[in-house]
C-alpha cells in the first residue's frame, strides 16, 4: 500500500482538501494517522469492526489491548456509552477538549474489536484542532491508539509515524510536532470512585481539584506483579521502549552523575556504545558517552515534549545501553517517570 504524507497548515485550501480526503478514508474503513496534542494517533472508524481490526494489524498490537475512541464534540459521547456518571460529566466539563481519556460502560453498539473485548469503552475529546476537525468531517467516532509499531516509543512527529507506518496505512496528516509529548491521562469513571489508570498531562493534582477522591490503579505502583492485573490492558506491555537497555539512576544530582559516569566508563571499557539522558541543567556533569538533553528541569513540560524523540534518537544511534537521570513524581513528573520506568523495564539504581 502506498502511504500519502500530507502537511496540514492552518486554514489553507490544500489542507482542507487533504482533511476531507482523510475523513473519506476513515468513513470508508481505511486508516489515517493524525496529530493530537498528546502523541500522533492511528485512526479508524470506531463503529466499523473490520476497520478497527486493521489498526491491530498495522501496529502489530495484541488484540486484547483496547483503543481510545476520539470524539469532536460532547454530543458524540452519548451513543458510545450506557450512561455518563456525574463525575465523568464534571471531569469532561473541566478538561475536555484535552489530554484526558475516560473509561465508561460501553454501549452494545461499540464493537468488541474497538474495546479489546471489554465491557467498557475509553473516550477522549482531543484538544488539537486538526484532530477535532478530522473527526467532525468523518462524521464517525475515531478509534485511535498511538501511531507507532507496538513496543516502540510513541510518535511525536509525523516523521516518527512515517518510520513506523509507511506502506501500512493509507494516509498520514503532518501537523508538525505535538505539544505535550506523552499519552493522555486515563481515568476509569465506570465505578463508584474514579481510578487513575495512566498518568498524563491532566495530572493527579488537577483531577483532585474536580473529583474529590481519585484512587490509583494498583498496577501503577511499580514493577509488574503477576498478581496485579492493570485495569488499562496496555499498561502491562513493555512499552515506550528503546532498543537499547535503559537504566534509570535516582538520587541527588551530584551522586547520580557520579554513578552514571562510573557505569559509562565501565561499559565503554568493554567496548559498548553508551547513551546518557541528562537535562539542560546537568549537561556539564558528563564528560563521556553520547549525551542527549531531554529538556529543562525548571520546565517539566519540555521533558515530556522531548522524551520519546530522545528514545527514538538513541535507536538511530544504535547504542548498546542508556543511562538516564530521574525526575520528581509530582505533577507532570508522574507521567514522565511512568513512561521512563516502563521503558527501562523497571531497571533502577538508587544512589
Ligand atoms: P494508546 O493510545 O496506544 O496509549 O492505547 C490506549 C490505551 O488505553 C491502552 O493503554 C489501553 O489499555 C487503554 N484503554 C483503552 N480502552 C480501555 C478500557 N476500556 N479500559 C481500560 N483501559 C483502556
Ligand atoms: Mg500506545
Amino acid at each position: 500500500m502506498e502511504t500519502k504524507l500530507v502537511r496540514i497548515e492552518n486554514g489553507d485550501e490544500e489542507s482542507e482538501k487533504a482533511l476531507q480526503e482523510a475523513a473519506r478514508i476513515l468513513r470508508t474503513g481505511g486508516l489515517v494517522a493524525f496529530p493530537t496534542e498528546t502523541v500522533y494517533g492511528l485512526g479508524a472508524n470506531a463503529w466499523d469492526e473490520t476497520a478497527a481490526g486493521k489498526i491491530y494489524a498495522a501496529k502489530g498490537r495484541p488484540s486484547d489491548n483496547p483503543l481510545i475512541v476520539h470524539i469532536s464534540s460532547i454530543g458524540e459521547l452519548k451513543p458510545l456509552v450506557t450512561n455518563i456518571p456525574e463525575v465523568g460529566r464534571r471531569l469532561a466539563d473541566a478538561f475536555w477538549p484535552g489530554p484526558l481519556t475516560m473509561i465508561f460502560p460501553k454501549n452494545g453498539r461499540v464493537p468488541d474489536t474497538t474495546t479489546g473485548g471489554l465491557a467498557t469503552v475509553a473516550v477522549r475529546m482531543p484538544g488539537d484542532a486538526v484532530a477535532r476537525r478530522l473527526i467532525a468531517l468523518a462524521g464517525v467516532p475515531v478509534a485511535a491508539p498511538s501511531a507507532n509499531l507496538s513496543g516502540r516509543p510513541s510518535p511525536t512527529t509525523a516523521q516518527h509515524v512515517w518510520e513506523d507506518m509507511k506502506g501500512r496505512i493509507e494516509m498520514i496528516l503532518d501537523g508538525g510536532p505535538v505539544g505535550i509529548g506523552v499519552e493522555s491521562t486515563i481515568v476509569d469513571v465506570s465505578g463508584t470512585v474514579p481510578v487513575l489508570l495512566r498518568p498524563g498531562a491532566v495530572t493527579l493534582e488537577m483531577l483532585k481539584t474536580v473529583a474529590k477522591t481519585v484512587e490509583i490503579d494498583a498496577a501503577l505502583g511499580g514493577k509488574p506483579d503477576p498478581d496485579i492485573r492493570p485495569k488499562a490492558p496496555g499498561m502491562k506491555y513493555r512499552h515506550y521502549a528503546p532498543k537499547a537497555e535503559l537504566t534509570l539512576v535516582e538520587g541527588e544530582a551530584g551522586a547520580v552523575a557520579a554513578k552514571i559516569n562510573q557505569l559509562v566508563k565501565e561499559r565503554m571499557a568493554s567496548g559498548g556504545r553508551v547513551g546518557i539522558i541528562c537535562t539542560e541543567e546537568t549537561r556539564g556533569n558528563y564528560p563521556e558517552g553520547l549525551l542527549r538533553s531531554v529538556g529543562k528541569r525548571s520546565q517539566e513540560e519540555t521533558i515530556a515534549h522531548n522524551l520519546f524523540a530522545v528514545l527514538r534518537d538513541f535507536d538511530d544511534l544504535q547504542v548498546d545501553c542508556i543511562y538516564s537521570e530521574s525526575f520528581s513524581r509530582e505533577h507532570l513528573g508522574y507521567a514522565i517517570m511512568n513512561r521512563l520506568t516502563k521503558a527501562a523495564g523497571y531497571r533502577m539504581i538508587y544512589v
